[in-house]
């Protein structure tokens, strides 16, 4: 039987994102306190939980692949602290080019790749992200999006659902 899933952003929705600058070291990542709520919520109902990260700094030079799997371990272990429980996966893209790069958002191929890897039915499956990046990369996979907030960018994209806090997509779930 098909999955339904939630991919979820992780600047901006998993953690506070720092206008202008990369998350580098683990210093820098502190949790929203309301993502706990909301993912521990989504397991119970029986969602996977995916995280699918545009990480440019990487692909820029800015910091280097073992700063991020170090942010990403804390990130897990912390978050199993606190919920007892982990993202079903886990999705970088390091690319620094999204002209050229089919999985960096707002390309959708890292949950085309999650999709066919966990056998997920996309028309039971949400995007939660703070970027019309997000959106758009939810769109082209064929899921439906959630927007967390304004969009940075003023491109003419429109969610399926817009919300002003994360706490407020529960009502979506129940
Ligand atoms: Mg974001």
């Amino acid at each position: 039987m098909k999955r339904k899933a939630v991919f979820f952003d992780r600047d901006g929705i998993v953690n506070f994102r720092i206008v202008g600058e990369y998350i580098n070291q683990k210093d820098n990542f502190h949790f929203i306190p309301d993502f706990f709520q909301v993912f521990s919520r989504l397991k119970e109902l029986g969602y996977l939980v995916i995280l699918v990260s545009n990480q440019k700094g990487v692909g820029k030079g800015l910091m280097t692949l073992e700063e991020l799997k170090q942010i990403n371990e804390f990130m897990i272990q912390e978050l199993y602290e606190r919920t007892g429980e982990s993202f079903d996966d886990v999705f970088y893209c390091t690319d620094a080019n999204e002209e050229i790069s089919p999985r960096l958002k707002p390309n959708p191929g890292m949950i085309i790749e999650a999709i066919e890897k966990w056998n997920i039915e996309s028309s039971l499956s949400w995007i939660v992200g703070d970027s019309s990046k997000d959106i758009l990369a939810g769109k082209r996979a064929g899921i439906k999006t959630i927007l967390v907030g304004l969009a940075d960018e003023s491109l003419n994209i429109e969610p399926d659902v817009s919300v002003n806090n994360l706490l407020e997509i529960l009502e979506l779930f129940e």
